[in-house]
């Protein structure tokens, strides 16, 4: 397993063009031995690309591409030593599933024994255990896929795992098991795997550190609760959970913050001044009714209420603006929906032009 180093790397499919315009602008960025990865956003943001550069396909326009101290770029896939997995099944059809799980191996100067541990270590997770006389072509779309998966897997002397949207072909009800066991085999190995999804629930409950990109930029890696709990911008809190981060616009009166006329105790401090667009973020989550006016709670009106059956999301304004709030279903309806909103202090957080204060 190796640590990836990104240094200054940026890639534009269009030579000479402009850096605004690139489908990866230049960043540096270093991936630890052992840790998984996502890398999460929108269709278009560049994911594949930073992949594919990193597995060899795509030769960055600029910048250098470390395994540990050694510098991969001009390297091409087959001398990295990596273990790729795709969208879709790349298997071997007429081949046994044992043989395309051994196949990864064979050249790879493992005794017999520690092969045949391996594969059947791996197929048991995968759930394959049982069928690995059968040839690949038998099986369906979904088992052929963890075929392709376990292909990835069983290599545990590759420098890093890299997948792709891996799970997209897979049954629903079969991804969250999935994820469980690709992170479970990964935390056995110590692999360092990156994983590319546009998928949040994914990207956050696979990975060790997420990385949400959007156009061509990183706009902020951590780990999934730093992502929930300080996202950096309004982009990521929009992004990551659901329903997204409410952004409510309030007004600044001598450096303290207030909204519906009440001053607001929040997490961090306006610092910088008092120019810029001021607004306050809090997850759906944190919002609850207050039973009585207090420190932090703020009158708003209900306008809508949609049922998820464990729970509920209450859509309110507070002065013409919108939020949402989670309540649980044993919480009830508010018999009126003139209510009080009660917003923790804690969970509070200061933005200026969409970017979280210090
Ligand atoms: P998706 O989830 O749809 O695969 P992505 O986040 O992986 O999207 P990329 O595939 O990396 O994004 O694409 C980033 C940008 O680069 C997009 O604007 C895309 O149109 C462009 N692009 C990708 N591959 C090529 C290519 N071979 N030639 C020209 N432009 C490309």
């Amino acid at each position: 397993m190796a640590k990836v180093t990104l240094q200054n790397i940026g890639h534009s499919y269009t030579a000479g063009a402009p850096i605004e315009t690139w489908a990866l602008k230049p960043f540096d960025m270093t991936w630890e031995n052992g840790k998984t990865y996502s890398l999460v956003g929108p269709s278009g943001c560049g994911k594949t690309t930073l992949l594919n550069i990193v597995s060899g396909i795509v030769k960055p326009s600029q910048g250098r591409v470390f395994f540990d101290e050694t510098d991969v770029t001009d390297l091409p896939t087959s001398r990295r030593n990596i273990a790729q997995v795709f969208q879709f099944p790349v298997i071997y059809q007429s081949m046994t599933v044992y043989d395309n799980l051994v196949f990864p191996l064979v050249c790879r100067k493992w005794s017999k024994e520690r092969i045949a541990t391996k594969v059947n270590d791996v197929a048991e997770v995968l759930g394959l255990g049982d069928r690995l006389k059968k040839t690949a072509r038998s099986l369906n779309a979904d088992d052929k896929q963890l075929i392709s998966l376990g292909r990835g897997l069983v290599r545990d002397d590759v420098a890093a795992l890299l997948m792709d949207e891996p799970l997209t072909v897979i049954d629903p009800q079969m991804k969250f098991h999935l994820r469980r066991k690709i992170k479970e085999i990964n935390q056995q190995f110590g692999q360092t795997v990156v994983y590319v999804t546009h998928d949040q629930y994914e990207a956050m409950t696979f990975a060790d550190d997420v990385l949400v990109m959007s156009n061509g930029r990183v706009v902020q890696s951590g780990s999934p609760e730093e992502l929930f709990e300080s996202p950096q911008n309004a982009y990521v809190g929009y992004f990551i959970g659901s329903p997204a981060m409410n952004f409510i616009d309030v007004s600044v009166s001598n450096l303290e913050i207030t909204l519906g006329g009440k001053v607001l105790r929040t997490r961090n401090t306006l610092t910088g001044g008092v120019g810029g667009k001021i607004q306050i973020g809090i997850r759906p989550e944190y919002l609850s009714i207050a039973r009585s006016g207090g420190e932090n709670s703020i009158p708003a009106t209900i306008v809508d209420i949609s049922d998820f059956g464990s729970l509920r999301v209450l859509k309110v304004t507070i002065g013409g603006q919108i939020a949402r709030l989670k309540v649980s279903r044993e919480d009830g309806i508010p018999s009126s929906k003139e209510i009080l909103l009660n917003f923790p202090a804690q969970k509070t957080l200061i933005y200026r032009d969409s970017q979280l204060l210090a």
